[in-house]
């Protein structure tokens, strides 16, 4: 998305009616709302959730939006913690029928042509990587995609496992499951490997997680232009 456009979903805001929400595991939860037939996003953006049925200490915060836009729902997905900030806590107070506010779409963290491409997820950075490859598997051509998705969770906790199993089942996109910093570097090796200057790279998760595997992507020599980043400030 071109910075116009980003500037422009910038001033479109919207009240997204909340439908239901449940547990992914023991820490993290999706929220599910509306969406209206006139809002869009492409997979990979985020929007900024502004609390809007009680008042709150800083009521807004970037979340990515989960849902591949062709599955009709507004999802947000987030880790919420024993001692939760008042925005999450809110959120967990969230009824039928109560609304949220949503500020956006924004973000240009998305694929945008069919480099062989390595996704790299640390814990609740799998958000938009769920949106991407449901997108993928929903326009049917997920086949000979050379996508592969590290997904790193130190707690083996991996939420949305199921979904993203489905979607190696049936397109040629591979999925790893990894707990361990080193075994990631490795797979990061063997792709480098195979894939030269050709490869594109999109890591999200918590901005130290970012961060590292970025430089860890440097000191291999891949050009910064093939680096894509969505690092969630706030963990
Ligand atoms: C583009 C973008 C997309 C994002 N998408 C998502 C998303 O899809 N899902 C999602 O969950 N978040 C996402 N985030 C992060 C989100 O916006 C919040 O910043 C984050 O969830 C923290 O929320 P909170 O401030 O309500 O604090 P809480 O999570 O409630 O934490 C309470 C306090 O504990 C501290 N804390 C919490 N966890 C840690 C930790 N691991 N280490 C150190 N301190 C900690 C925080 O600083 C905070 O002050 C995204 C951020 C960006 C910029």
């Amino acid at each position: 998305m071109s910075f116009f456009k980003d500037a422009l979903s910038m001033f479109k805001k919207r009240d997204l009616l909340f439908l239901e929400s449940y547990k992914e595991s023991e820490d993290v939860y999706t929220f599910l709302f509306e969406k209206e037939n006139d809002l869009s996003w492409i997979a990979g953006q985020h929007g900024l959730f502004t609390i809007t049925h009680k008042k709150v200490k800083n009521k807004t915060r970037p979340f990515t939006v989960a849902a591949a836009p062709a599955e009709n729902v507004v999802r947000i997905t987030m880790r919420i913690s024993e001692n939760p900030s008042d925005f999450k806590k809110a959120m967990l107070e969230l009824k039928q029928g109560m609304k949220i506010n949503m500020t956006g779409p924004i973000g240009s963290f998305s694929l945008k042509d069919n480099s062989p491409s390595l996704l790299i997820a640390g814990g609740i950075g799998i958000t938009p990587f769920r949106s991407i490859l449901k997108q993928i598997e929903s326009e049917g051509n997920g086949i000979g995609k050379p996508i592969h998705l590290l997904y790193l969770d130190s707690n083996k906790s991996f939420i949305f496992k199921d979904e993203l199993d489905a979607i190696a089942n049936n397109t040629s996109i591979s999925v790893t499951y990894l707990d361990l910093r080193d075994d990631l570097n490795q797979e990061i090796d063997l792709f480098t490997t195979l894939n030269k200057d050709d490869g594109k790279y999109f890591i999200a998760g918590p901005k130290s997680m970012v961060k590292s595997v970025s430089d860890f992507l440097k000191s291999k020599h891949i050009p910064k232009k093939n680096i894509k980043k969505d690092a969630f400030y706030g963990y």
